[in-house]
């Protein structure tokens, strides 16, 4: 796979420098400030070798780089997918930075990730590589420096094997240097529905300004994965109809609205959402371009760019997903008046409640789903009001609202730390 990513021949870190630099912009930085930001404190780039079943002897390629630690340890995923390059995650970890910034939790940014295809691997393979890529990393992470949690095609499961693999080599337990764990081993009630949970927050804070009823508007989650089903669940909740959905084998839609909860139980059984009786199969670009008011993106980066972005007749764009909308598509969008709740504050429910877990692991205690599922609601509703004051008090973008409020943020503390030495 090359750097080169979008037809645009940008990588997803240009595409994050040039929304750093338009938030720079408007918060007039100097270029001392943004020097030190705009690239990544530390950069580790692992071989992750293992015994496949087969007997055969494979290497992989494993990242993890940490953008920013000034406000606290790095944060952030570790996916597992083919198409996972160093511009990738250099890319994820700064808009870590900043989505740990938006909310105001004490993290800074960081990510990690394998290339790799899970989907033709065993379980006891994903452990192996799991284990091996975390003592590879093990120099560089841990609940004061970088704290790791699920992201694209990993889980509970595999933050268990880290959480495992790490505490053996310290010889204690160390439940918090990662979040996202099973419960019973001191994950926090909730987590595994943060992520759907705060963009269905930002949806919820957004409907009253532009005017919108959630009861009866019409949505469509692109990528059915853990954020966009939670979200399409929550949405169904309050009585939003969820038209269309779609997954890696193929979008569906019903005119009608779909019933979600038999549409989870469905994908569970047979692997995807194709094929739930009652729907008819469309093509990725009719579910973009469908009638809608709603549209979650919630599957990969650049889903959204130059060559579809005019098609998309949705009032509000959730991103549920990190980066799903290239620059150029953001422009088109900005033209055509569409509100874009962008990444960072969207889907930032997921490292919020990851925080709430990795406070409670160093508390040895833990809270009850309500107290989470409250605060984790303050928080999101606190943070999108803060970024639409700025949205319309400098009349720019939501994504240059919520990027100019994280990055004054990281440089306010940057700067009363002063430069080390
Ligand atoms: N991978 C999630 C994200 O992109 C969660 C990160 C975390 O909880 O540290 O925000």
């Amino acid at each position: 796979m090359s750097i080169v990513e979008s037809s645009s021949g940008k990588s997803p870190f240009d595409f994050a420098l040039e929304n750093f630099e338009i938030a720079a912009d408007v918060l007039d930085l100097s270029e001392g400030d943004r020097v030190k930001l705009r690239s990544p404190e530390r950069i580790l780039i692992v071989s992750v070798p293992i015994q496949m079943d087969s007997g055969e002897v494979r290497s992989f390629t494993g990242y993890r780089v940490q953008h920013s630690t000034s406000r606290g340890p790095g944060k952030g995923g570790i996916r597992y997918h083919p198409n996972v390059t160093l511009e990738e995650v250099k890319a994820l970890t700064m808009w870590m930075t900043w989505k740990c910034a938006v909310v105001n939790i004490p993290f800074g940014g960081a990510k990690g990730g394998i290339t790799c295809n899970p989907k033709q691997m065993s379980q006891n393979e994903i452990e192996r590589m799991t284990r091996r890529y975390t003592h590879a990393i093990h120099p560089i992470i841990g609940p004061d420096t970088d704290i790791p949690a699920p992201d694209v095609y990993t889980n509970s499961q595999v933050m268990a094997w880290i959480m495992d693999t790490f505490s053996m080599a310290r010889g204690r337990l160390v439940p918090g240097v990662v979040t996202g764990k099973p419960v019973h081993i001191g994950g926090s009630l909730g987590r595994n529905e943060a992520t759907g949970r705060g963009v269905f927050n930002t949806i919820e804070c957004a409907c009253p300004h532009l005017r919108m009823h959630l009861k009866g508007s019409k949505v469509v989650v692109q990528g059915f994965g853990n954020a966009g089903a939670i979200t399409a669940q929550l949405l169904d909740s309050a009585q939003a109809d969820v038209i269309a959905v779609s997954d890696s084998s193929g979008c569906i839609f019903t005119k009608d609205g779909l019933h979600i909860a038999k549409l989870i139980q469905f994908k569970e059984t047979t692997g995807s959402v194709v094929g739930f009786p009652g729907s008819e199969t469309i093509t990725a670009e009719e579910l973009l371009a469908l009638d809608c008011d709603i549209l979650v993106p919630a599957a990969m980066k650049n889903m959204i760019d130059a060559n579809n972005a005019s098609s998309i007749r949705a009032k509000m764009v959730a991103e549920a997903a990190n980066g799903p909308i290239t620059p150029e598509a953001d422009a088109i969008l900005e033209k055509k008046g569409v509100f874009v709740i962008p990444d960072i504050l969207c889907n930032a429910g997921g490292v919020t409640v990851s925080y709430f877990e990795w406070v409670q692991n160093e508390q040895h205690l833990s809270w009850d789903l309500q107290e989470v599922n409250s605060r984790l609601e303050t928080i999101m509703q606190r943070s999108f009001s803060q970024v639409l004051d700025i949205h319309l008090e400098r009349k720019t973008s939501m994504r240059t609202a919520a990027n100019a409020l994280a990055i004054q943020r990281v440089c306010d503390t940057n700067r009363s730390r002063g430069l080390y030495p």
